[in-house]
């Protein structure tokens, strides 16, 4: 801690949960290998907070002692574009964080065709957050940036969660790609990781995902479908990377710029890959362009979209009541993004 009168910010500290400050009834929102995501109330707080526990026997690492180390750092992570981090448990072993009433992008990319506004606008407050976590000091790396690791709230603006949850250790250099693997990230990890003596990930291990992440919200498909992880790895280490003509032909003439953006990104020269701090002045302008004043701001006159007005989703998002089915509805009615018909 710093000492009394030191011109030092204190060290933030997460707070320490036990079970019995929950509501007994606890709500499983989804189930993976390495985790159980849970919906829990805060008796102190009377608010809805989301538990993520950790199997720690299949944990590679001992998880929570790590956590507790890094606590500080994590605490500091406070943006709206990030998920916030209330505190952990130690029995069961969890992190508690903010609900995020919607979900994951993941989900929403398959159930529901987005306008490309809201693209645009979801791409830019992905870079938003990262730009946050690489400029912290020291900068943190994320290095589980995936769709199912950007969760979407009441408005359906997305936020980054589970940040510096995965750390590269020298000495577990030989299983950090098995554990990426396990998690399903193969499509998220970049050439360079594949190599039989890889370096530390820097910020550019995280830029190769953003990627893909991009890829992923302009085509609203999942990348290399059926294929096998050894394909994947042999492939993307030779420069093959998601095809272009998945992007819908309906794209805005914008698109382009946004695609080069993503090709430089996935370069397979991590020197070449650009950094989020240049990359978000791009996504700020390309976001801006498409946007269309919403329901409640009328607003002055803005550059005609080049998408047909039946297709343009309002980027600022009315307030409605919290939920996400109304939420859901409520965009529905109003063709701010439609239910995919597969
Ligand atoms: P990883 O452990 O590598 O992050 P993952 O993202 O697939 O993998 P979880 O983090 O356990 O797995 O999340 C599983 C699902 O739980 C998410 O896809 C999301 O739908 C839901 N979820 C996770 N965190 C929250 C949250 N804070 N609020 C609401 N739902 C959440
Ligand atoms: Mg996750």
């Amino acid at each position: 801690r710093s000492p009394p009168n030191s011109i030092l910010p204190p060290i933030l500290e997460l707070r320490n949960f036990k079970k019995n400050d929950f509501e007994a009834d606890w709500t499983k929102v989804a189930e993976r290998s390495f985790s159980k995501v849970y919906r829990v109330k805060l008796k102190l707080w009377r608010e809805k907070c989301a538990l993520k526990s950790f199997d720690t026997s299949l944990s590679v690492n001992n998880f929570y002692r790590r956590m507790t180390e890094e606590a500080s750092e994590i605490a500091e992570a406070k943006i709206k574009y990030i998920v916030s981090i209330f505190g952990l448990c130690s029995d069961p072993t969890a992190v508690v964080m903010e609900y995020m009433s919607n979900g994951s992008l993941d989900l929403l990319l398959v159930s529901h065709t987005l306008m490309w506004p809201k693209k645009f606008q979801m791409i830019h407050e992905v870079t938003m957050g990262m730009n946050f976590l690489h400029s912290m000091s020291p900068s943190m790396l994320h290095l589980n940036l995936k769709t199912s690791n950007l969760l979407l709230d009441d408005h359906l603006h997305v936020k980054i969660s589970d940040f510096g949850l995965i750390k590269w250790e020298e000495d577990l250099k030989k299983t950090f790609l098995e554990h990426l693997t396990a998690r399903g990230n193969i499509s998220y990890v970049p050439p360079e990781t594949f190599s039989m003596s890889p370096e530390a990930p820097g910020a550019a291990f995280d830029v190769y995902s953003f990627s893909i992440v991009m890829w992923e919200i302009l085509t609203q498909q999942r990348p290399y479908p059926g294929r096998s992880v050894t394909t994947v790895l042999v492939q993307v280490s030779g420069g093959k990377r998601p095809g272009l003509d998945m992007v819908p032909d309906d794209k805005p003439h914008e698109c382009d710029q946004m695609i080069d953006i993503m090709e430089q990104c996935w370069d397979q020269d991590l020197n070449k890959r650009p950094q989020f701090a240049d990359i978000v002045s791009k996504t700020e302008a390309l976001s801006e362009v498409l946007k269309i004043p919403g329901i409640n701001q009328p607003g002055p006159e803005k550059p005609q979209p080049t998408i047909p007005p039946e297709k343009i989703i309002f980027t600022d998002m009315p307030d409605l009541p919290p939920g996400s089915t109304k939420m859901l509805s409520f965009l529905k009615k109003k063709d701010f993004l439609s239910f995919r018909q597969s």
